[in-house]
């Protein structure tokens, strides 16, 4: 923060307190939620697949698998997400992406922290890349936020710059599995200045919401073409699928 900025902040929040995320009910810090939206928040918790780190609905010796990942085992090497996709958990998205606040993506990273590695500082967070159009649109790229935030917080290096996005995609919303992976199939490549460094490199992919892994399975795909050593994703939210949550430790059905 400028020091403009940091003078003007205490007469800004005089105008605008600081609001929770999702309510909207006034807090005493910025870019949090209030205990009760929290608390209804579903946080992603053992038991895991040990390959793609989707919740499983009984105990595992931590080798066992979801049956995806026993059908076509991924690409990728986990993916640590922190919450579940639900109502509340898409506000941060919604707000960080088009409602400009960008300190948002500081809460994702202080929760992302505590999933990585023990020792992380041979790392790079590598965000999702938005193609420049989208990007000149938006001004700014929420996984890129993200995974900035996360290197300030952590040994782990940012690498904005190591992906990127040479064809724009329509929006996959609504599309089948396969018409997701043909539409972002060669829509990503390891920029010229990387492509002799990310030989046995570990990747951190940072993304804000994983969805069905179409977007990030192509990533994952370029990167360990030009040889990562692995590759794993990092997400705020994960939909889950309802066998996958556990209902007992949730206080209020997801919507
Ligand atoms: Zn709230
Ligand atoms: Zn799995």
């Amino acid at each position: 923060m400028n020091k403009i900025s940091a003078a003007l902040k205490p007469a800004l929040n005089f105008v605008l307190p600081p609001r929770c995320v999702s309510c909207g009910v006034i807090l005493g810090g910025e870019n949090s939620f209030c205990v009760d939206c929290w608390s209804k928040m579903y946080f992603v918790a053992p038991p895991f697949c040990a390959s793609c780190g989707l919740p499983l609905p009984f105990e595992t010796d931590n080798t066992q698998q979801c049956g995806e990942c026993l059908t076509n085992p991924p690409r990728h090497d986990g993916i640590k997400a922190v919450a579940a996709y639900c109502d509340i958990s898409r506000q941060v998205i919604l707000k960080l992406k088009h409602g400009g606040k960008i300190g948002l993506a500081e809460l994702v990273a202080r929760q992302l922290i505590r999933h990585l590695p023990e020792n992380s500082s041979d790392c790079l967070a590598v965000p999702v890349p938005l193609h420049w159009s989208r990007l000149w649109a938006r001004s700014f790229n929420q996984s890129a936020l993200i995974a900035k935030s996360l290197a300030e917080m952590s040994s782990v290096s940012f690498a904005p710059d190591l992906l990127r996005r040479v064809r724009r995609t329509d929006l996959l919303r609504g599309k089948s599995q396969k018409e997701r992976r043909k539409e972002v199939a060669r829509a990503f490549e390891v920029s010229g200045k990387w492509e002799q460094r990310v030989s046995g490199r570990n990747i951190l992919l940072i993304d804000d919401v994983y969805t069905t892994g179409a977007t990030s399975d192509a990533c994952v795909k370029c990167l360990k073409a030009a040889g990562a050593a692995t590759v794993t994703i990092y997400c705020w939210a994960r939909v889950l699928p309802d066998e996958n949550i556990d209902h007992s430790r949730l206080e209020t059905s997801l919507a």
